[in-house]
């Protein structure tokens, strides 16, 4: 399903975002100086708009620094007075969306817990309505698009029409390298049905170590997002919050001077019909694709209708573990790796199941 969001482009806010957006600034605001000094470092790179900081902190466990609270919007105050950048603060609930459009600040977001509950995405909705904001909203903790796509909605309904999504992994019960599993293709869907919406990604979070981040944040560009948020910290060891991921100033002017911006399209010229021919390779490999899928299943068709027959049992253990494994040898002879012929034929195996329990119970 297509969704109608209507949306104000970036360009047109009135907030000198050039192209990429980049937003950094500590995790959370701790004291004047801190917030003050790595501001200053901050505003000396010019592709940095944006200074970010949590006033309000959602901790997952209790007894943790949970943020010094409106105390630090005076101190926001002075960042912008003196750096010229403009200021992003979390919100979870009414009270602190009032606090912080009382003391000026620019930008809202909306954290990952906030997203997941539409109680609280509903009271900042209406908290808002009537004021132009622009508000980014994180993807909620858990891997899918309703709750984010639904928070959307929500504020665009309240009649905010300067909205970003901020892409910042999901939770995930098996442990990886992250600290959040990007699942790049759910911010990639979210594009492709609000095309007009402005995607960011936020590698810190992702990555829950700084090693991580500068990979992460150019996979981000290569796929088209539309800019990056990124945890900066003028002393990132002695970090109250998210020590582990956040970065000096320096080495963020490192992670920018490297990023590659790739061009999104080569409009014409040999590039572009190079890029044109490939895809229709592309396009005759994947017709062809599903038309051996299509012949897969007309075969599991056929044995489904024979166990039936025959009394015999959907699942043959022996049987797939068999599959899996010459698939995946044969996967590996041709440059494939054993997890995505693995996670392929997962999905098939749960397709033929699934179909065969259809025609045993008919
Ligand atoms: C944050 O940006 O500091 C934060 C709390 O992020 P998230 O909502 O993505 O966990
Ligand atoms: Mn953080």
């Amino acid at each position: 399903m297509e969704i109608e969001l209507n949306i104000d482009p970036i360009a047109e806010w009135g907030l000198k975002t050039e192209h990429p957006v980049i937003i950094a600034g500590p995790c959370s605001v701790e004291s004047e100086e801190q917030v003050l000094t790595t501001a200053r470092l901050i505003a000396q790179n010019e592709m940095v708009s944006i200074f970010r900081a949590g006033i309000w902190k959602p901790r997952t466990r209790p007894n943790s620094f949970e943020g010094v609270g409106a105390l630090g919007l005076k101190w926001l105050k002075k960042v912008k007075s003196e750096t010229g950048l403009l200021l992003a603060v979390e919100v979870a609930n009414a009270q602190h969306c009032e606090t912080a459009l009382k003391h000026g600040i620019d930008i809202l977001w909306l954290g990952a817990r906030t997203t997941v509950n539409p109680f609280s995405v509903q009271e900042i909705a209406d908290t808002l309505k009537g004021s132009d904001i622009p508000v980014m909203v994180k993807n909620p903790v858990n891997p899918g698009l309703d709750l984010w796509i639904g928070a959307l909605e929500r504020l665009n309904q309240a009649g905010i029409t300067k909205l970003i999504a901020i892409h910042r992994g999901f939770s995930s019960y098996s442990k990886t390298i992250y600290r959040n599993e990007p699942d790049w293709e759910l911010p990639i869907e979210l594009k492709r049905r609000i095309p007009e919406l402005p995607v960011i990604c936020d590698p810190s979070h992702i990555g829950g170590k700084r090693e991580l981040i500068p990979a992460l944040a150019q996979q981000a560009f290569d796929l088209e997002m539309n800019g990056i948020m990124v945890e900066v910290h003028y002393q990132p060891e002695s970090a109250l919050s998210d020590a582990q991921q956040q970065i000096t100033p320096d080495e963020l002017n490192y992670l920018i001077k490297k990023l590659i911006l790739r061009n999104p399209e080569f409009k014409n010229g040999k590039n572009g019909n190079y890029l044109k021919d490939l895809r229709k390779k592309i396009d005759v490999v994947d017709k062809e694709l599903i038309r051996l899928f299509s012949a897969r299943k007309n075969y599991v068709e056929k044995i489904a209708e024979f166990k039936k027959e025959k009394g015999i049992t959907i699942l043959q253990l022996n049987r797939w573990d068999e599959i899996m494994k010459t698939r995946i040898d044969l996967g590996e002879k041709m440059n494939l790796k054993k997890e995505f012929v693995q996670a392929i034929y997962h999905h098939i195996h749960e397709d033929s199941i699934k179909l065969q329990t259809e025609i045993l119970n008919v």
